[in-house]
C-alpha cells in the first residue's frame, strides 16, 4: 500500500522569523490535522504507545480527530499527559513516539506531535476544560488531610502537582524564581514555546487548588529541615541548572556567557525585549556557541534574533548531536553555521577585557565512551582562530549540591543526582523526587514521567 506524503506544519518563513521571537512552527489548521490524522493506520498493536513515555493512547486520540471529536479527543489527551500543548512543541518525538512509529519504516511518520499540539490548542482557544472524575469526594476529602509539599515548579513537580491536586492532597508547590515553569519559562525560548501556552496550562493546576509560593529558594530562604517536619511527603524536582564551564583562558572576559545566563535573560527577563523590559543583554556581532544539544541551539538562535552572525561549535559530528532534529534544521535554515569536531581551548580579550577571538582545535572521533558515543580526541596542533566578540557555553549542567547537602542521609549517585527507586522514593522514606534532578538533563516529558511515577509513590505511602 502506497503511503500517503506526512502533512508537514505550516511555518514563518525563515527569512522573516530570524527576525523576530515568534513562534517558528504555526501547527495544523482543522482540514490539515484531518488529513494527517487519517494516515494513521491504527494498528491493531500500536507501537507509537511504547515510544512515548507516558503511554498516550496515541491511535486513540488520533481516531476522535478523524470523527471530528475534538473535545474526546482532548480528553484522552489529557488523562494521560496534564501538558500536551507543551509536549506536542517540544517531545523529541524522533527518537520517541515518531521514532516508534510502523510508518517511519516505510516514509514519514505520523506527526502525532503536531496532532497532539493542534488538539490541546483547540481546548484552549475554545475554553474546553477537562474534568476530573477518576476520584471520588470521600477520597478527595480523606486526602485533605495530607500535606505535601513540592520543590521546583518544573514539569515534573508541576505533574506531581496535578496528580496529588486532583486527587485532594494539598500541595504547596515552592519555587525559586518569581515564574513557575522550570526551563519551560527560563530555557526554552517564546520561538519554541509561547509562554503563554506555558502559563494556561499552570494556570489550569491553579484550579485544582495547588497553591504555587514564588520567590521561595528552598534551603536558602526556608530551611529543608522546616520543610521536613512541616509536610507529611516532600519531592524534589529542582532540575539540574547549574552550569558547567568549559574553565579555559580567558573565561572571565566580557562577552563569555553561560547559556544558562544568556537563555534566562532572554527569557524569563525578556531582555529581547529591552528597553521595555529592565533587563539587558550584550550580543556583538559574532556569536559562538559551544556545544550541540537542545540549549546550545535554542541559544544560537536567540542570539541570531538578537543581530549576530552565528556559529556552532561542537566537539563531535552532527550525527552525535543531542538537540532535536528540527532545531538543528531550523537553526540551519536561518542561516547558523555549524563547525564540528571542533572545541574552544583559549578565550582571547582586548586591553579592555572584552573578548576579540577564540583559539579552538580540531577533534577527531575515538574509541566509543560510556553514552555509547565516539569520544572526541585532539588533534594536536591543529589549533586555529575564530574571531568572535561573545561566546555562549552550553557545555551541560549538573545538580545543585548545595541544597542536596541539607538533607540528612539523602543517597546521590557519583555525578550528584538523587538516587530513587522506581517510584522515585529516596534514601529518606518521606521524600521523593524525580526528573533532571534524578537522571541528569533529560527531557520535558521523561521528567513528567517520573513525576507520574513519584505521585504513585508519594500516595501508596500516604495511604499505606
Ligand atoms: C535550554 C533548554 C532547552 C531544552 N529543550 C528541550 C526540548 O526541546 N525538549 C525536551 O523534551 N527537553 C528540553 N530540555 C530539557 C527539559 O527542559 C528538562 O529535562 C526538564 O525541564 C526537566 O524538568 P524538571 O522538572 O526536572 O526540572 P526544571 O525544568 O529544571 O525545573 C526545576 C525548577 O526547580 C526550581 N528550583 C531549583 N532549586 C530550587 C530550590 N532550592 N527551591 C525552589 N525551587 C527550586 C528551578 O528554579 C526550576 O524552576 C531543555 C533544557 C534546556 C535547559
Ligand atoms: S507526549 Fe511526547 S512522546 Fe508522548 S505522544 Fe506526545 S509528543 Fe509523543
Amino acid at each position: 500500500m502506497a503511503v500517503r506524503d506526512r502533512i508537514e506544519v505550516l511555518e514563518q518563513p525563515a527569512e522573516q522569523r530570524k527576525n523576530n521571537f515568534n513562534e517558528v512552527a504555526l501547527g495544523y489548521n482543522y482540514d490539515m490535522a484531518k488529513e494527517e490524522a487519517k494516515r494513521c493506520l491504527q494498528c491493531k498493536v500500536p507501537t507509537c504507545i511504547s515510544g512515548c513515555p507516558v503511554g498516550i493512547d496515541i491511535p486513540g486520540f488520533i481516531r476522535e480527530i478523524v470523527k471530528e471529536n475534538l473535545e474526546g479527543s482532548f480528553k484522552i489527551l489529557k488523562s494521560y499527559n496534564y501538558l500536551p500543548a507543551i509536549c506536542g512543541r517540544v517531545c523529541p518525538q524522533e527518537v520517541q513516539c515518531e521514532g516508534a512509529c510502523v510508518l517511519s519504516k516505510v516514509g514519514k511518520p505520523i506527526n502525532i506531535g503536531a496532532l497532539e499540539r493542534f488538539v490541546a490548542d483547540w481546548a484552549s482557544e475554545n475554553n474546553v476544560q477537562f474534568e476530573n472524575t477518576e476520584y471520588s469526594k470521600e477520597i478527595i476529602i480523606k486526602n485533605n488531610k495530607k500535606r505535601v509539599a513540592i520543590i521546583g515548579s518544573g514539569p515534573a513537580g508541576l505533574t506531581v502537582a496535578s496528580e496529588l491536586g486532583k486527587r485532594g492532597y494539598q500541595i504547596d508547590i515552592y519555587e525559586a524564581l518569581h515564574e513557575f515553569g522550570g526551563v519551560l519559562i527560563y530555557g526554552i525560548p517564546e520561538f519554541r514555546l509561547p509562554k503563554s501556552i506555558v502559563k494556561k496550562e499552570i494556570f489550569d493546576l491553579e484550579k485544582l487548588g495547588v497553591n504555587f509560593l514564588k520567590n521561595i529558594p528552598v534551603g536558602y530562604a526556608i530551611p529543608v529541615h522546616e520543610i521536613l517536619e512541616d509536610y507529611d511527603a516532600v519531592f524534589v524536582g529542582v532540575g539540574a541548572g547549574t552550569p558547567k564551564f568549559m574553565g579555559i583562558p580567558g573565561s572571565e572576559l566580557n562577552g563569555v556567557y553561560s547559556a544558562n545566563e544568556f537563555l534566562t535573560r532572554v527569557n524569563l527577563m525578556r531582555a529581547y525585549k529591552f528597553p521595555e523590559y529592565d533587563t539587558p543583554i550584550r550580543v556583538g556581532k559574532k556569536a559562538v556557541v559551544v556545544g550541540g544539544g537542545n540549549t546550545a541551539m535554542d541559544a544560537a538562535r536567540s542570539a541570531l534574533r538578537l543581530g549576530a552572525d552565528v556559529t556552532i561549535v561542537y566537539r563531535r559530528t552532527e550525527a552525535e548531536m543531542p538537540a532535536r532534529k528540527a532545531e538543528i534544521h531550523h537553526a540551519k535554515e536561518e542561516g547558523i553555521k555549524i563547525l564540528t569536531l571542533a572545541t574552544p581551548v583559549k578565550y582571547v580579550g582586548d586591553e579592555n577585557g572584552n573578548l576579540i577571538a577564540i583559539e579552538c582545535v580540531r577533534m577527531e572521533l575515538g574509541e566509543p565512551d560510556e553514552s555509547g558515543r565516539r569520544r572526541p580526541v585532539f588533534v594536536n596542533g591543529s589549533n586555529f582562530i575564530i574571531e568572535a566578540d561573545t561566546v555562549i557555553e552550553a557545555i551541560g549542567t549538573e545538580a545543585n549540591k548545595f541544597l542536596l547537602s541539607q538533607f540528612p542521609d539523602l543517597k546521590t549517585n557519583k555525578y550528584g543526582y538523587i538516587i530513587t527507586n522506581e517510584y522515585g522514593q529516596t534514601s529518606i522514606p518521606k521524600v521523593f523526587a524525580g526528573g533532571d534532578i534524578v537522571t541528569g538533563s533529560a527531557t520535558v516529558i521523561l521528567a513528567m514521567g517520573a513525576g507520574k511515577s513519584a505521585a504513585q509513590g508519594i500516595q501508596k505511602f500516604l495511604e499505606d
